[in-house]
């Protein structure tokens, strides 16, 4: 999968693009992933990519030329992606099956906002799609587009070394995760629950389904509801 992120931050997706799983994706070429700076594209002398709203208010704006000319220049040499994220905290919410239907796409560039936002018309006719991480306003796209890659990424076969790790994760089974012990079997008083260390494995999985589905009705009922 080939992943694009433009920003005017781009070292601010170093430390975690070099780091886990992502990183081994990388490094493995299973995620061909490149970070462009957004100052790279603008033509004048102070590569200025914000301006003062029309109309008034506060804060700056992100320019489209800088961002147009960003796509131009990936698509030219890498293709034409098969999707166009916006950040923004109006988006579509990030969700599993969200990560899922991107986990397919060959080539994602990821648009990255900063300031007041981007002007309206690359979400008008620039982004094929907009995404929120969710309900709270973040300084900048850096941080959603670091969570929409490591997301997509963990979905991509092969990027995960156990495939079952995945498939039993909270979400993806519409069920949240049974709760992991590890050792000690007691720790401060504090015992692991029996069942687990009696080595008989359906009594095992039996209790992980009951518990997968005590902490859906508990913490997250709504996900019984769909
Ligand atoms: N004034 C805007 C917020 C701008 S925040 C508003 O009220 O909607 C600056 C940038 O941060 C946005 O352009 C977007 O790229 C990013 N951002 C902030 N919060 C986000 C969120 N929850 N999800 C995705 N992107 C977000």
């Amino acid at each position: 999968m080939k992943i694009d992120i433009v920003t005017i931050f781009p070292a601010m997706l170093q430390g975690p693009l070099a780091e886990g799983i992502v990183a081994r994706a990388i490094a493995r070429g299973i995620i061909d992933l490149r970070v462009h700076d957004l100052r790279d594209f603008t033509t004048d002398r102070h590569r200025i990519v914000d301006d003062v709203p029309f109309g008034g208010g506060p804060g700056m704006v992100l320019k489209p030329e800088p961002l147009f000319t960003a796509v131009d220049r990936i698509r030219e040499q890498r293709g034409t992606p098969s999707a166009i994220i916006l950040t923004s905290p109006d988006g579509e919410r990030l969700t599993h099956a969200v990560a899922e239907r991107l986990s397919r796409l060959e080539h994602v560039v990821v648009l990255c906002g900063r300031y007041e936002g981007v002007d309206e018309r690359v979400r008008e006719h620039l982004a094929t799609e907009t995404i929120s991480i969710g309900d709270y306003v973040l300084s900048g796209g850096e941080l959603p587009a670091l969570v929409i890659v490591d997301a997509v990424a963990r979905l991509i076969p092969g990027v995960v070394g156990d495939e079952a790790s995945v498939t039993g994760d909270t979400f993806v089974r519409g069920l949240l995760d049974f709760p992991q012990y590890t050792r000690p079997a007691e720790y401060r008083g504090y015992a692991v629950p029996p069942v687990l260390l009696s080595g008989h494995h359906a009594e095992i999985e039996k209790w992980r389904r009951a518990q997968a589905v005590e902490r859906t009705r508990k913490y997250r009922p709504d996900l019984l509801d769909d």
